[in-house]
């Protein structure tokens, strides 16, 4: 097999502002695979925490683990092999799907339909990033009425505190009076465990479906405290990496937020999936700054998750990539072999 690499520039429409900082574009790296006159394709949106902080860095850790050979046909033995040389999630996340997306060109099947997944149908929502009451009545508009998206997923954790979360939501909450949205909350981490609990009890009352990650990664032992009487579901992103990290965490949350990044790619999502499932947890896909081709290979697992965030390339001018479009507020794969993800020719 014919690897190859290439480093593109991502730029975000609007720039996104978490708990963590604020990003307005990245670089991410593609991996193309040949073999047989078929390629699959793969990417990685660089992170510090998902291992390679840089596209340079990622592609440096897949150079190093392809210089031995592998045999790249046995995906689950190279993921595991790849995890063991201790491979950048990131970047092994764009080789796994790469070679998924091939494996799939090979057989000429949508990738999930291979994978004997559904075909998605649940509402991807749309993020906001932490903002001013001014900069939502400005943006709500715009995704509400243009995009006519009716899922929000609302970043809290603002470093200013929790009476600034509450300013922003309920500016967000009186767009709820127009529209029918359902909101989530993700807080990145940016609460303390009593903020947490106070915020759960509020927000319950707010229409809020779930908080996401209420604790910064690495306090998780103030978890069954929140989890005891808890007014809202939980989810964790930021401390469930992977599968293996369920089982410590599965009697405290109620459910996960899986990201290929995070993950390592398909091979990670279908783990997680899986063990989510054997606890009884509900799942979610979240993504990074990824372009069509990585929020495609997401697709591929969708159908079987209960809440889908997949919006990173919604959000970039111009998405380099196609391959998954936005149906009906469904992020919807196409009918073709692989996952579908491709980069644009008339760029
Ligand atoms: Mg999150």
């Amino acid at each position: 097999m014919e690897i190859s690499y290439q480093i593109k520039y991502l730029k975000k429409r609007f720039p996104l502002r978490i708990s963590r900082g604020t990003r307005d574009g990245q670089h991410n790296l593609f991996i193309q695979v040949t073999d047989n006159g078929l390629t699959g394709l793969g990417e990685t949106s660089p992170g510090a925490s998902e291992g390679a902080a840089t596209a340079e860095l990622a592609q440096e850790s897949l150079v190093k683990f392809l210089a031995n050979p592998h045999d790249l046909n046995a995906i689950f033995s190279t993921y595991d092999k790849a995890i063991e040389a201790k491979v950048a999630p990131c970047a092994l996340a764009a080789l796994d799907m790469a070679l998924w997306d091939l494996k799939a060109k090979k057989a000429r099947m949508p990738l999930y339909q291979m994978l004997g997944y559904k075909k998605p149908s649940k509402a991807t929502s749309i993020t906001i990033g932490i903002m001013s009451p001014e900069e939502v009545k400005e943006r709500l508009p715009l995704i509400l009425e243009q995009d006519a998206i009716r899922t929000l997923k609302v970043k809290l954790g603002n470093p200013a505190g929790i009476e600034a979360d509450k300013a922003m939501y309920n500016e967000v909450l009186n767009y709820h009076k127009k529209y029918p949205i359902a909101i989530r909350v993700d807080a990145n981490g940016g609460w303390s465990a009593k903020d947490a609990k106070h915020m759960m009890g509020w927000l319950a009352q707010r229409n809020c479906d779930y908080v996401e990650q209420p604790l910064k990664e690495g306090e998780e032992e103030d978890l069954p405290y929140l989890y005891k009487n808890r007014a809202l579901p939980i989810f964790l992103d930021e401390s469930c990496r992977f599968a293996s990290n369920i089982p410590n965490w599965a009697h405290t949350v109620d459910g996960v937020n899986m990201k290929l990044m995070k993950c390592g790619g398909i091979t990670g999502a279908l783990r997680i999936i899986a063990t989510a499932n054997a606890f009884g947890l509900k799942t979610m896909i979240g993504c990074m700054g990824e372009s069509s081709i990585s929020i495609a290979a997401g697709v591929a697992v969708s159908g079987a998750l209960d809440h889908i965030d997949l919006d990173s390339h919604l959000n970039l001018n111009p998405d380099p990539c196609t391959g998954a479009p936005l149906v009906d507020e469904v992020i919807t794969p196409l009918e073709i072999a692989g996952h579908g993800g491709q980069f644009r020719t008339d760029l």
